[in-house]
């Protein structure tokens, strides 16, 4: 079975900050890894490689430094590591990231299983997956919980709808992305470790894919960010000390009455 798993480098949970001037994510200084629920993709290519043997290849588009999370993906287990970055991406937003996506896939041919997370968690729209399978024109099963092979060529998947739980069968090719309580990703192992330091990290631009760069970055791009707001929570509270106990806390209890806390 050939297998293809999105994946995207995120900062580590709680690193992300906001810039307060430009409303923007300050990317600078912070540890990136593997978004969590793309471990779960990974972890499903793994198990129906395991019953049905093939190879698993690991795409992530980012700068540079995402290379870092493609061999993460290899010590994993992955096969081959692809890598689609260059100037010309900057920007872009969900549809450009998934149209470029979709154009490194085709490049991949043939495939018949692509996986990935059910949202990213610092973007967080859920929209990169369906809009590869639409770029690429095949069926689509957002929010998976289980996947099953039924043979070699039918595959049994659970998916969570809002009334309920939905079965459907179908064979490949389909996108599936997947959800958090799916499976329970693997540790990597000594060998998978050597194994990603050494394997190559595959590269691809715009231009080695044939992307015209108005269909990507900016001007590919037709989500406009009008304004990021950085919300500050201030508590308005009063400190009492140095005080007798017991008029702090007639002060305590007036304060609250007067806010309506108690009465
Ligand atoms: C106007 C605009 C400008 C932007 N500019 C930049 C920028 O300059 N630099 C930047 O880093 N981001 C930028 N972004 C954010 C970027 O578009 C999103 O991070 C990206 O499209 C993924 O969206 P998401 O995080 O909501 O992913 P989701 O749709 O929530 O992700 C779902 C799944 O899709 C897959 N996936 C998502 N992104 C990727 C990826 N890049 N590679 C492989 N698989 C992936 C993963 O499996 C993931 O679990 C910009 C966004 C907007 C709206």
């Amino acid at each position: 079975m050939e297998i293809i798993v999105l994946i995207k480098q995120v900062p580590e949970i709680g690193e992300a900050k906001i810039d307060p001037k430009t409303g923007t994510l300050n990317r600078k200084g912070i540890s990136l890894t593997i978004n969590p629920i793309d471990l779960n993709a990974i972890e499903l290519a793994l198990q129906i490689k395991e019953e049905q043997g093939g190879k698993i290849r690991a795409i992530t588009m980012g700068p540079e430094s995402a290379e870092k999370a493609l061999r993460e993906a290899l010590a994993l287990g992955c096969d081959e590591a692809f890598l689609l970055t260059g100037q010309e991406f900057a920007a872009s937003d969900t549809y450009a990231t998934a149209y470029a996506l979709a154009q490194l896939v085709t490049f991949l041919k043939p495939w018949e299983v692509i996986i990935t997370g059910e949202k990213a968690i610092d973007g967080d729209t859920g929209q990169v997956g369906p809009a590869v399978a639409s770029f690429l024109n095949i069926p689509i099963l957002t929010y998976a919980i289980q996947c099953q092979l039924v043979n070699r060529s039918l595959f049994l998947i659970e998916r969570t709808i809002e009334s309920g739980v939905q079965r459907i069968t179908l064979p490949p090719p389909f996108l599936i992305t997947v959800t958090k309580g799916m499976n329970a990703p693997r540790f990597p192992t000594l060998r998978g470790k050597i194994f990603a330091r050494q394997q190559e990290i595959q590269k691809f631009n715009a231009q080695s894919l044939g992307i015209s760069v108005d269909s990507i970055g900016l001007s590919g791009s037709p989500t406009r960010v009008v304004k990021v707001e950085n919300f500050k929570i201030e508590r308005k509270g009063k400190i009492l000390k140095d005080m007798d106990p017991v008029l702090m806390a007639d002060q305590l209890v007036q304060f609250l009455v007067e806010r309506g806390a108690c009465k």
